[in-house]
């Protein structure tokens, strides 16, 4: 449906001509997103610098029932941020940090803030925003708020929503919901912040946010472990669990074929083993205190590992002996995705179960998955410690990316399938957008649905915040 002309001229004056374009150029990439499954399209970008330019934009908006779909860094995987036509509200203006407490452990951002910036202005006033992911140099706050983003510490810090204390949001009808309280009790009502946390944009735009800091590490010890299974995996998780308990900060998995992947396909990426191991475990340890502190990390590390290997859970490991070999083995995790399109097209799956459950998953899912397409070729990597893994597929050596991709609906089913058997979620991280909403009415409970349909329709009555995402 196209935008009266009418509409487009009051945007324009409520945000001025910096606030917006319709530039074809300049348009092009918030119509596209990074897996290139769809292309949107839309009237014009506007770029707000301010929450009340926000809030006079969705008035504006809501008046006419014209679509508003929120973008932030545009990383997202499952096209969210894609918008089918009205306009695209991008919050890359929005970027102040309103606000550093370190004594209350509070930074306040706003939403355009880009996450690695937010990590920055925590570090230098000496404190921890836990929140990291691969895309972190152009991913938004409000973005990873609007996706309730998981990354690589959730073990330890939890998901973004465990992140933030209060919210402002632009609702739906143009009204300012001043909700940016920093406080760590606060029983007056609903908690509404949950509502905006993870609604990919659909209930209202978020524009600043009270992120909750944390002591900084002054230590860390990275290791990872060769492994005879995945059994043995999460043998190691549960001893390094209760030996390091709040120390361990990451717990990451991948299979043979994933550093086969990464250092035949991503350069400068090494085997820090001598000989092929079927899985390995990179594990993040974080401690405090001075040298007494730093050498009682690395003997913890040490004795987690020495245990494991004489139980057969580990078959060799390395410590990273310098930041440089830190950062190497997280180098190895991160390449796998990037290596992953030279084996072709594929199909991806970011499933959690019961961290108990992962060894079963992964063998009912391959064993499901190699019998339905012959010599297809399982990536399966992740956050083990969430219990949430990256099974990819990459279509069989030499087969035809089109067929392979064509059977995506029944291979969708055989894996989901197993994730509901137990007890499991489709979508662990990476929300539903427009990619996963046939699986939400498929596999969450009809209540459930039925239940959101009803929050959204009582917030956005005219369906014009993000529709067609979701639900
Ligand atoms: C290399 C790479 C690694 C990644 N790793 C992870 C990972 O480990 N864990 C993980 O969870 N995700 C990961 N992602 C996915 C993605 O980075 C996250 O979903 C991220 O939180 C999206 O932030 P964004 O600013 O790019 O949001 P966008 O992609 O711009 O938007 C995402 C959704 O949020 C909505 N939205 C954006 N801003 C707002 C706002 N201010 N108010 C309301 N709605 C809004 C959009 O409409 C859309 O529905 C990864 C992506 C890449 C490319």
């Amino acid at each position: 449906m196209s935008v009266p002309e009418q509409v487009l001229d009051d945007i324009r004056a409520a945000v001025g001509p910096k606030g917006w374009t319709a530039d074809p150029d300049a348009v092009a990439p918030h119509l596209a997103e990074r897996r290139g499954l769809w292309r949107g399209e839309c009237a014009m970008v506007v770029n707000p610098a301010t929450t009340d330019e926000v809030a006079r934009v969705v008035g504006i908006c809501n008046q006419a029932g014209v679509a508003v779909v929120p973008q932030g860094g545009n990383t997202g995987l499952v096209g969210g941020g894609v918008p089918q036509g009205g306009v695209v509200l991008s919050m890359k203006r929005l970027n102040r940090v309103r606000d550093v407490d370190p004594v209350n452990f509070t930074l306040t951002a706003e939403a355009g803030c880009v996450l690695a910036d937010v990590q920055r202005a925590a570090d230098a006033a000496e404190r921890l925003f836990p929140l990291s992911l691969g895309a972190e140099g152009s991913c938004q706050i409000g973005g990873n708020l609007s996706t309730n983003a998981g990354g690589v510490q959730v073990l330890r810090y939890g998901n973004a929503r465990e992140l933030v204390l209060g919210l402002e949001v632009v609702l739906p009808d143009g009204r300012v919901w001043d909700g940016l309280r920093g406080l760590r009790k606060d029983n007056t009502g609903y908690h509404l912040k949950h509502l905006f946390i993870g609604a990919e944009g659909t209930l209202g735009v978020i524009t600043a946010a009270v992120l909750k800091l944390f002591p900084r590490p002054t230590w860390r010890e990275t290791a990872m472990a060769a492994l005879p299974s995945a059994e043995a995996a999460l043998k190691l998780f549960e001893r390094a669990q209760n030996e390091a308990a709040d120390g361990l900060t990451a717990f990451e998995f991948l299979s043979r074929r994933c550093m086969e992947i990464a250092t035949a396909h991503v350069p400068g990426v090494a085997d820090p083993f001598k000989s092929p191991h079927p899985y390995y475990a990179l594990m993040e340890l974080s401690g405090f205190g001075g040298a007494d502190g730093r050498r009682q990390l690395r003997r913890t590390a040490e004795a987690i590992l020495a245990a494991a290997l004489d139980q057969g859970a580990v078959e060799d490991a390395v410590i990273a002996e310098s930041a440089a070999q830190a950062k190497a083995l997280w180098r190895i995790r991160e390449a796998v995705p990037e290596g992953q399109p030279a084996l072709g097209a594929s199909i991806k799956h970011d499933v959690a179960v019961p961290v108990s459950m992962v060894p079963e998953f992964l063998a009912r899912a391959s064993a499901a998955v190699e019998s339905a397409i012959t010599g297809v070729r399982v990536v399966a990597f992740g956050h083990l410690g969430d219990g949430n893994l990256h099974f990819n597929l990459s279509q069989p050596a030499g087969a035809d990316e089109k067929a392979f991709m064509a059977e995506r609906e029944r291979i969708n089913r055989l894996v989901h399938d197993i994730v509901a058997g137990m007890n499991g979620s489709f979508s662990a991280e990476h929300g539903i957008g427009l990619l996963k909403r046939d699986e939400l009415t498929r596999y969450k409970p009809a209540a459930e649905v039925a239940l959101m349909r009803t929050l959204k329709n009582a917030l956005d009555p005219k369906n014009i915040m993000n529709p067609g995402k979701v639900l």
